[in-house]
């Protein structure tokens, strides 16, 4: 790919319904790749970048943006930037997902964990859960398959706060639904297409 072409191809801009990030290529930012003002809601990446890395900017910026929104104390930048990068590798192992599809597998961190849905979950009043050692992911079966969708994010969100430590305590579903509440946002409101640039 022509290296000086690939700027029109990045998003001009991302939308979550009742707010749009401008992104902009044009501007020195730090040690993050990238640089979100929150005021004129834009994020700025470096335009210096190959397109693989301003793909990549683009999308921790954005996830990072969308993270430090979830009210949860003590979640800073750092630890926003590195959930962000885990998402990253489990989003591009895992293109389906950009489809609102179920998979059988997902594979995070290397291993394929199964993902089933069924009519009951060992805890009766949860919709979903993930077991580290069975490597599994089961969700309650629903007619509307965009609740199953949103369960799996969830439980996608837990996978990495379990391989970061987070340690959230009580917050952990705050952390989880949050994350799941943006990030369907995000797929639902944006083609993603630029994610395989
Ligand atoms: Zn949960």
């Amino acid at each position: 790919m022509d290296e000086n072409t690939y700027i029109d191809l990045l998003p001009k801009e991302l939308d979550f319904g009742y707010y749009k990030i401008a992104i902009l290529c044009d501007k020195d930012t730090d040690d993050y790749n990238f640089e979100y003002y929150p005021r004129s809601r834009e994020l700025h990446i470096n335009s210096s970048f190959n397109v693989c890395k301003a793909v990549n900017s683009i999308f921790l910026g954005t996830i990072s943006n969308l993270i430090s929104r979830i009210k949860i104390p003590n979640l800073d930048r750092d630890i926003a930037y590195n959930i962000s990068a885990e998402f990253w590798t489990i989003i591009r192992d895992n293109p389906v997902l950009l489809d609102f599809v179920i998979p059988d597998t997902i594979r995070m961190y290397g291993i394929d964990y199964s993902v089933s849905t069924l009519g009951i979950l060992s805890n009766p009043s949860f919709i979903g859960e993930i077991d580290y050692n069975l490597f599994e992911i089961n969700l309650l079966k629903y007619e509307d398959s965009a609740q199953q969708y949103l369960t799996l994010i969830h439980e996608i969100a837990h996978a990495i706060e379990h391989h970061l430590s987070l340690e959230l305590g009580d917050l952990t579903e705050t952390f989880a639904c949050g994350f799941a509440y943006a990030i369907v946002q995000l797929f639902k409101f944006n083609n993603m297409n630029w994610l395989y640039l």
